[in-house]
């Protein structure tokens, strides 16, 4: 009988040894019971989430996990951004993640993130603008979390080989976007057009003259960045023939599940913070279970502690993980296969996103296992799964839930 899958995904999960834990990994270095107890009766290998040598975004290497190539579909972060906040969009539409940002009056930026700007004021601007016609196209305009917007246009011949008119640093002007392609001129004119009527609008706002009177910078301009085209995409249920939800909190992990046609979940208390409630993210992935084929759970700081450079807070993340893990696994009845990975390596002593592969864990009842007893990027190199690429997993887990069709008489 098929069984039902549940793949955990640390976000930045892979590491390399680290001074600051005496030569170990935070998942060497980590105490991880729960987990570890699978591990001895576990399947252990080595993903390279996009190919070897690539050092992957976790939006390209989500939809790689999950059997999509980003060759094929993805053309920039955009378009998930706008579905994390859940904007409807269509194949076509062209999507940009967005800062609210101060600029001075040669429009050069003062400060990328407005003096981290965030609700109610964002609201408050965004629904100044929220929806305009530009050269025959209609444009919308949404607040996202903290001092992020995303702006989406929809019409004929648009494309998203678009610039970015975020500089990326202060002290440089808004950047006038250019296109690669015809299409992507025209996306790019009206993107120019629309960051004028947004200064123009911004400036003498009720909102701004209140922020200036409390010595806060004024929001009076937006940066994009990250334009990218929304796929013509098969929905997950279709593709892989399961039902999909997925546990997760953060805006760009949400968005991919919707795009893909999956029901999102985000419990209270769970946050894409250190803060984040990962008991409650457990207790919702055990209800998805009782009703998806393939429950997807995310946990973001993993990531964080990587970038921040945080050994003691990723090892922290991961014991947190651990409690997760194991009250997921003593709640489920009924045979599941269950696999743990991570979207790609943020080693601490990097501080940034690497090519590293990340260890991956599978395990069901009676399925053979590696006599490894610790789930990790070291021993993961031992185990019979050897190496594989992020497209591989999913056939992977099929096969071993069973849902594969067999090649062949
Ligand atoms: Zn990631
Ligand atoms: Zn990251």
């Amino acid at each position: 009988m098929a069984r039902k899958i549940l793949l955990v995904i640390c976000d930045g999960l892979g590491d390399r040894p680290s001074a600051a834990l005496g030569g170990k990994t935070p998942l060497q270095a980590a105490s991880k019971p729960g987990i570890d107890r699978i591990a001895a009766s576990a399947m252990h290998g080595l993903l390279y989430t996009i190919a070897p040598g690539v050092t992957p975004g976790s939006d390209t290497s989500h939809l790689s996990l999950l059997g999509y190539d980003p060759l094929g579909i993805y053309t920039g972060r955009g378009p998930f951004e706008a579905a994390g906040i859940g904007l409807k969009m269509k194949p076509g539409d062209v999507a940009f993640r967005c800062n609210f940002a101060t600029v001075d009056s040669s429009r050069v930026v003062v400060d990328r993130r407005a003096g981290r700007i965030g609700e109610p004021d964002t609201g408050e601007l965004a629904s100044l603008l929220p929806e305009v016609e530009i050269d025959g196209a209609q444009v919308r305009f949404r607040e996202s979390t903290e001092h992020r917007c995303v702006v989406v246009i929809s019409g004929d011949g648009l494309g998203s080989s678009v610039t970015d008119t975020d500089p990326g640093v202060t002290g440089r002007p808004i950047q006038l976007a250019s296109g690669l392609d015809e299409p992507s001129s025209r996306t790019a004119a009206i993107l120019n057009k629309f960051t004028n009527m947004v200064i123009e609008k911004f400036s003498g706002s009720h909102v701004n003259r209140k922020r200036m009177e409390k010595g806060l910078p004024s929001a009076n301009a937006i940066i994009a960045r990250g334009g990218g085209v929304y796929p013509d995409i098969e929905p997950f249920d279709r593709k892989h023939g399961m039902s999909f939800g997925a546990v997760a909190a953060e805006g760009l992990i949400l968005g991919i599940c919707r795009v893909l046609g999956g029901e999102v979940v985000t419990p209270k208390g769970a946050t894409a913070t250190m803060e984040t409630d990962l008991m409650a993210k457990g207790r919702a992935a055990v209800e998805m279970l009782g009703r998806k084929d393939f429950v997807l759970l995310h946990v973001k700081p993993t990531d964080i502690a990587g970038h921040d450079g945080n050994a003691a807070g990723k090892v922290e993340m991961i014991e947190r993980a651990d409690r997760m893990v194991d009250y997921i696994i003593s709640s489920c009845s009924g045979e599941l296969v269950f696999a743990i990975t991570g979207d790609h390596s943020t080693p601490v002593s990097a501080k940034q996103h690497t090519c590293d592969p990340v260890p991956l864990m599978i395990h069901s009842g009676g399925l053979r296992s590696d006599g490894i007893s610790s789930f990790d990027e070291i021993s993961a190199g031992r185990g019979s799964l050897s190496s594989l690429r992020g497209l591989e997993l999913m056939p992977l887990l099929m096969g071993y839930a069973d849902r594969n069709e067999k090649y062949g008489a």
